[in-house]
């Protein structure tokens, strides 16, 4: 019944459990562990556990598979494992799957944390890892090898708003038999196809459009039951990175309002991008929408939307962005995105603050450049507030 639902009937039914109550609301099932009616019950858990059987909460919660089940339904995904950030679900993804000697191909734009652990913590280990410019297919092709075990991409870089080519690189990586895993946060739940796009393993941070609202961590690493279950969950069930019950619930009622959100966000995001395309107090207006963005026909493609993040790169550098973000009013300063309310930052001296000049340039995050992940309030507000704060520059 879940598959032939529209998305926003998914968001607010799928994966429902109703407990002996009958609540309307999901129940928070604040437990740990699970009474057995007698040994025998027990064992024959050990053994094998089955859909509505649990052990105990780091292996699985209620609450937290309504959770797993209604982002899967929502992803096109057979099955998702939820952990406690979204970190969690991106070192989980790689770390279950790889083992020394092994090769991994990775686009360099990516989330800093995520830049740590393919850096950092794999190569530790004896993992082998090479970084392509993700838009450029020749150079993904050129590095993948027979022993690509795994590429690693952001399929919307951040804060530069890059689009990657799901369905080139999956062809070009599968040939080689690698695992390809998609970090899909900025192009959100909504408007992802990227299991549909060929990504074997999609992951996202709950904590950015899921909660949408501020107030949680989580993550979730979604695929086949196949590579969930036999191959992410062993992993993460052992290692400890389980999503709170709690957190699972504040997530499950996120996503009911997710895709309305998402929708009016990605509508703002639009609306700001083509007023103030052309201000001529900033060199570029870069969002996937604008029919200026160099990959403006893949985003289409791909996403249908440019997103809910723009970035602005104002003339004047660091000193002219300064006086723009202290100038707002409305749009708070702040690292998270994907919320209600609209957030604006600096990625040069806050998140991309840890990489070297050359680095930065090379990803093109110049000193001028303001991150904003616009929220759910009236697009003309935060354009009030956006020129008052250029004409304050
Ligand atoms: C925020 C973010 C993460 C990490 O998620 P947490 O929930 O903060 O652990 C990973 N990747 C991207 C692209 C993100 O934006």
């Amino acid at each position: 019944m879940t598959k032939d639902w529209k998305t926003r009937t998914k968001l607010v039914h799928a994966g429902i459990r109703r407990s002996q109550y009958g609540e309307v609301s999901e129940a928070i099932f604040l437990t740990q562990g699970f009474v057995y009616d007698s040994a025998e019950q027990a064992q024959a858990r050990f053994i094998e556990t089955g859909p509505d059987e649990f052990i105990y909460a780091r292996y699985g919660n209620p609450t937290v598979r309504m959770f797993e089940e209604r982002i899967a339904a929502l992803e096109g995904a057979e099955d998702a494992f939820a952990t406690a950030s979204g970190m969690a679900a991106v070192n989980g993804a790689l770390t279950a799957i790889l083992k020394a000697g092994d090769h991994v191909v990775s686009a360099r734009a990516l989330f800093g944390s995520c830049l740590y652990i393919l850096e950092e913590v794999l190569t530790r280990y004896g993992v082998e890892v090479s970084f392509v410019d993700g838009t450029d297919l020749a150079q993904w092709e050129a590095a993948l090898r027979p022993d690509t075990k795994a590429v690693f991409l952001e399929s919307l870089s951040n804060p530069t708003l890059e689009v990657i080519d799901i369905a080139g690189v999956a062809d070009l990586a599968h040939k080689v038999g690698a695992t390809v895993i998609v970090d899909n946060v900025f192009s959100t739940p909504v408007f992802s196809r990227a299991i549909e796009n060929g990504a074997d393993v999609v992951v996202y941070s709950a904590t950015k459009h899921i909660d949408g609202q501020g107030r949680v961590l989580g993550g979730v690493l979604l695929g086949s039951k196949e590579f969930v279950r036999k191959k992410a969950e062993p992993y993460l069930k052992h290692t400890g990175g389980a999503l709170s019950p709690f957190n699972a619930w504040v997530m499950l009622k996120g996503m009911e309002t997710l895709d309305l959100r998402v929708r009016a966000q990605a509508a703002g995001a639009q609306a700001l991008a083509e007023a103030l395309e052309g201000d001529p107090r900033l060199a570029r207006v870069i969002y996937p929408g604008l029919k200026s963005h160099a990959q403006h026909y893949l985003a289409m493609r791909q996403m249908g939307s440019g997103g809910t993040v723009l970035s602005l790169d104002l003339k004047g550098g660091q000193e002219a962005a300064f006086r723009f973000l202290n100038a707002l009013e409305l749009i708070t300063i702040s690292n998270n995105l994907g919320d209600a309310k609209s957030i604006v930052t600096h990625p040069t001296t806050t998140t991309h603050q840890r990489l070297k000049d050359e680095q930065r340039a090379m990803l093109g995050i110049t000193p001028g450049l303001v991150r904003l992940s616009v929220g759910i309030e009236d697009p003309e507000d935060l354009l009030d507030d956006i020129r008052a704060a250029l004409a304050a520059v």
